[in-house]
């Protein structure tokens, strides 16, 4: 029986400096995350993350004055039943949001300990792995200045997009959609001749645009032969996406603002994404996202996983991904086409790069999934002391 003794909860951060960055929606000046650490009446430690957007501090108070206190109560901690029964006790007020993260984090950390117990990955308990490893795409391209700077903007973006073809990826992801449509339409161009013509591009606007605009950028995606168009207009906009993707041929993504399957259930009941991309340590975890995906397959739609976090977040999304099935399956996985991708974060974050006692790494395009049990890594607790704020 999994009974938990103690919930212990950590705001990390870590200032970018002159690394700084930007998108369409924001200025990043630094890092955070927010991991919770469970541990059993045996002793047993199980990690989790929730909270990838935000600031950390409401994820964490949910845990502390809502969540947590009654986690503790319950006399059986298996992650279903916890799921079940916290959603359903802060369904009136907490549907979306830090709610949601924070029942992420706890749900993740559960899913870890019953494994570390088991002596399973979470994988293996999520019914078993297609894959040991999984294919990556770097995500970067980010704004270095609010202001376009053309020549020098442009040749920087170059130079980057160029450094992570170096690292081993195949596959990359810019930003779009702080610029006016014909800079951006430059930033775009500039990335595809930089990479050469067989390179697999995917550009994200972070809900930048209307849905006239998107279809607009859409078409500039086309020309130069990008994969996919992520958040082209705002989450709350339904048939705004279902215009842009009746518009275009490329593919459509979206779902990392989104939570738990009724929030999927309206995405992709509207008919607004390709594919769908949950965030496991925001869309209601491990337990969760098995039947957000489960949904997306009902329709024949793939799921590559949105990741944004530290270590934790990217050990738990690479579990997700070793499980989730061809979509639709074909004998021989083709990649793109039905073979889950995991994205992989380019910019600076010690929490990811530092937090575990292993890092994650790219070889050959790909990264592999922990053996071990549970989310199968070990926290550096240095790390998590050196940039704990609370
Ligand atoms: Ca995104």
């Amino acid at each position: 029986m999994l009974k938990i003794d103690r919930i212990e909860t950590f705001v990390l951060k870590t200032p970018l400096g002159r690394e700084r960055f930007f998108s369409s929606q924001a200025s990043f000046p630094e890092r955070t995350s927010l991991l919770v650490r469970l541990t059993t009446s045996e002793g047993e430690v199980g990690w989790g993350e929730g909270g990838q957007y935000g600031p950390p501090e409401p994820v964490q108070t949910c845990i502390e004055k809502v969540l947590g206190p009654q986690l503790l109560e319950l006399r059986e901690a298996a992650p279903g039943v916890v799921w079940d029964v916290l959603y359903a006790r802060t369904r009136d007020f907490g549907q979306r949001g830090p709610y949601i993260e924070a029942l992420s984090a706890i749900d993740i950390a559960l899913w870890d300990l019953v494994g570390k117990r088991l002596g399973a990955s979470i994988s293996d308990l999520m019914g078993g792995r297609h894959r040991d490893r999984v294919r990556a795409y770097g995500t970067g391209g980010y704004y270095q200045s609010v202001e376009f700077d053309r020549d020098r903007d442009l040749e920087v973006l170059g130079d980057t997009v160029a450094g992570y073809a170096e690292q081993g990826f195949g596959m990359l992801k810019i930003k779009v959609g702080l610029l006016p449509l014909g800079d951006d339409a430059l930033r775009v161009q500039t990335v595809r001749e930089r990479l050469g013509e067989d390179f697999v591009l995917f550009a994200d606007a972070n809900h930048a645009y209307n849905s006239q605009t998107a279809i607009a950028m859409g078409r500039v995606l086309e020309r130069h032969n990008y994969e996919f168009f992520e958040e082209p207009v705002p989450p709350e906009d339904r048939e705004g996406y279902a215009r842009v993707r009746s518009h275009l041929d490329l593919a459509i993504a979206g779902g990392e603002a989104e939570y738990t399957r009724w929030g999927f259930r309206d995405l992709i009941g509207g008919g607004c994404v390709d594919i769908i991309q949950p965030d496991v340590c925001v869309c209601g975890g491990i337990s969760e996202i098995q039947r957000i995906t489960a949904l997306a397959t009902t329709h024949n739609l793939r799921t590559i996983p949105h990741v944004w976090g530290s270590g934790i977040a990217f050990a738990a999304a690479m579990q997700v991904c070793s499980s989730l099935p061809l979509v639709p399956y074909t004998y021989r996985p083709v990649p793109l086409q039905n073979e889950p991708v995991v994205e992989f974060d380019r910019t600076r974050n010690s929490l990811r790069d530092d937090l575990l006692t292993d890092a994650f790494t790219v070889e050959d395009g790909h990264v592999k999934v922990p053996r071990g049990p549970g989310l199968g890594v070990e926290v550096n607790m240095d790390v998590v002391n050196e940039y704990k704020l609370s």
